[in-house]
């Protein structure tokens, strides 16, 4: 399951967005029995309001939503890359994880006290990020000076390894370059910190949230590059998450927002990490399943079952809306909207897949 790791300074509110996270997979667990929750993880439900339009088509009996890990990963401090408050031990929680959601305070409160004693989002930015920098600069350099036994990537490996290390010298995180995807997949192969996904999440007051304004907007957005950006009270998420389903949406729409953090957060990782959802659906069940942006259709089988991608002989395929729109699969089959596809198919965000296949 995909890991996300909620990352940032002391007291930015990452606990606060833990909780609400747990609270909100804890009131779907009694459908999800294999859903368990350590004090440090929550597996989460990915929202999607289409399982519940496709499930009323189909009848389905269950909706089985698809799920991601959230790891609250507390504790990491300036001085952390020379092993600073258990520093190394956090990084080292970080290496585990497929994307980075770095939480940077924005709120001020006189009660909870800032570290570095002051609301200053871009030196917090810049705290983690360098801290993140150094421990990849000592991984790479560590690396380098091992002996190389053998291997036929040796030379490639060092390379890669040398140009990174000229990146993170001059203060360059390595997923702001651009690699082709082949040295993309080495980089994270070596597990460098620098080379995740990140998602930054600002977390600011509640009087911001409900006045609608984004403070250091400008100032953010310079600094992150254009990498995603979601801005979010994690305060008023931790309310939002203790009413009743009904309660939620009216509550959401008196505060003129459309989806909670929760929903805005899955979504970045989702973009992030180029992943699209398909669907499942019949009588018993309505399931939803992630695979990668351009996966083709036997690679869509295989997250199903190993034995769907090996025996695949076609897909039969009808685009979710179609679904809904015709009640089902014998209407919109009927009305000539369920295509055939074969082992090149691309499947689209979206698609409700029958697979055919041969044990
Ligand atoms: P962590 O150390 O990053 O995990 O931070 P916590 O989630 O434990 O939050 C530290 C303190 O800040 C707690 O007392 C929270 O209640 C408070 N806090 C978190 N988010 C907000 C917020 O959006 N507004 C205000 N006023 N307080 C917050």
């Amino acid at each position: 399951m995909m890991q996300c790791g909620l990352v940032g300074l002391p007291n930015v509110g990452k606990s606060t967005l833990f909780n609400a996270l747990t609270e909100s997979s804890l009131a779907q667990a009694e459908n999800y029995p294999f859903c368990t929750i350590d004090p440090n993880v929550a597996c989460v439900c990915v929202p999607d309001i289409r399982l519940s339009s496709l499930a009323n088509a189909a009848q389905s009996k269950e909706i089985i939503s698809s799920q991601i890990q959230f790891v609250d990963i507390a504790g990491l401090v300036k001085g952390a890359s020379e092993g600073e408050g258990l520093g190394n031990q956090f990084l080292a929680h970080i290496r585990q994880v497929d994307v980075i959601v770095h939480v940077v305070r924005a709120f001020s409160d006189e009660g909870i006290t800032h570290v570095h004693g002051s609301i200053d989002p871009l030196l917090d930015i810049d705290v983690i990020e360098t801290e993140l920098l150094l421990s990849d600069l000592q991984s790479a350099e560590r690396q380098l000076s091992k002996k190389h036994k053998g291997g036929d990537n040796r030379e490639t490996t060092k390379a890669l390894l040398e140009r990174g290390v000229r990146y993170l010298q001059n203060g360059i995180p390595l997923h702001t370059v651009s690699w082709s995807s082949e040295e993309y997949y080495q980089l994270s192969k070596l597990g460098f910190l620098t080379a995740k996904p990140v998602i930054y999440l600002i977390n600011i007051s509640e009087k911001d949230m409900l006045n609608n304004t984004v403070p250091y907007q400008k100032k953010i957005l310079e600094r992150t590059h254009g990498r995603p950006v979601v801005w979010m009270s994690t305060k008023i998420e931790a309310e939002v998450v203790q009413l009743s389903l009904e309660d939620r949406i009216l509550f959401l729409k008196d505060l003129n927002i459309h989806c909670t953090g929760l929903e805005r957060i899955i979504r970045e990782v989702y973009d992030a990490m180029g992943l699209i959802s398909f669907f499942t659906v019949g009588p018993k069940e309505t399931r939803a399943w992630t695979v990668k942006k351009h996966a083709k259709a036997p690679e869509a089988a295989g997250c199903i079952h190993s034995d769907f991608e090996r025996g695949f002989i076609r897909a039969e395929v009808i685009f979710w809306e179609d679904y809904v729109t015709y009640k089902g699969e014998l209407g919109a089959k009927s009305a000539g909207r369920m295509s055939t596809e074969g082992k090149d198919y691309i499947v689209r965000d979206g698609d409700v897949i029958l697979f055919r296949f041969n044990v």
